[in-house]
């Protein structure tokens, strides 16, 4: 597959999980891929390896270095923010500084990644955003601050799409239901609460969530922006 040939792709968080799949997936397809990590230098280098993407170290909880790394990345033609995490427990024993810190990670780095790409962006960028289906729906106690954190994307997404759609660029949310990965593995003992509430019992693939973000990124999702794309099995309906 030749799809992505000469494009340049950012994926903040692409070591692990879905964010490793989203940057196979475009090396695969003939872009010239750059993807951060920062816990996992091992799985990194492995996924550089294999894919022929580029590793570099930026944590996504420093403002700073974020919008660093996306002014140095120059003019993209499509930015995926994919790193973000939960916290689970009771909001009464989490630290303020814990809250935080997830809400650096999965909040304020793809706001600030957003828009310092759209600086250099040119017409036709593609702007993507990994919710959650967790931003819509919150089954279970204990996860308020990730759920605060993903349904924050959707604003985030509705709001620039009215900025950056005059010149051509689109912005996405995609949100996954439960995805087999190092943060949710179907073997873990949430397995049959999660399928539980859904039609198609089972995790989904990292390799189904990159396809739905390389088709919002190809030629043929140019009309679609401000929108909320959910993969979920039907744990959300
Ligand atoms: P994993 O824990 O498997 O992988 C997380 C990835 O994000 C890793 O590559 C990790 O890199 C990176 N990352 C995390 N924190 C930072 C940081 N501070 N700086 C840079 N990179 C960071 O998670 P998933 O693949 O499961 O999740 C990916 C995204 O999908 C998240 O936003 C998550 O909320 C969302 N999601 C996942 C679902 C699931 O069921 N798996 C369901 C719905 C949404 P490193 O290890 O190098 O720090």
């Amino acid at each position: 597959m030749t799809g992505f040939e000469g494009k340049r792709v950012l994926v903040l968080g692409g070591s692990r999980g879905i964010g490793a799949a989203i940057v196979r997936r475009f090396a695969a397809e003939g872009a010239a891929v750059t993807f951060t990590f920062y816990g996992s230098p091992g799985a990194a280098e492995d996924v550089a390896a294999t894919s022929g993407a580029t590793a570099v170290r930026t944590d996504s909880a420093d403002r700073d270095a974020v919008i660093a790394r996306v002014r140095e990345s120059g003019p993209l033609d499509v930015l995926v923010v994919n790193s973000g995490y939960a916290i689970f427990g009771d909001a009464l024993d989490q630290a303020p500084d814990a809250i935080d810190h997830l809400l650096r990670v999965n909040v304020h780095a793809p706001y600030h990644a957003a828009v310092e790409a759209a600086r250099q962006m040119p017409a036709g960028g593609r702007i993507i955003i990994i919710g959650s289906v967790n931003g819509d729906r919150m089954p279970v106690p204990g996860m308020a601050s990730y759920a605060l954190s993903k349904s924050a994307l959707q604003g985030l997404a509705r709001g620039l799409a009215r900025d950056l759609g005059p010149r051509g660029i689109t912005i996405n949310v995609v949100q996954p239901g439960p995805i087999d990965t190092d943060a949710n593995p179907e073997d873990g003992p949430m397995r049959d609460l999660m399928h539980g509430f859904m039609a198609i019992k089972r995790h989904g693939r990292p390799e189904e969530v990159a396809g739905m973000v390389a088709w919002l990124a190809g030629p043929e999702a140019g009309f679609v922006t401000g929108a909320m794309h959910t993969i979920d099995g039907a744990f959300g309906a």
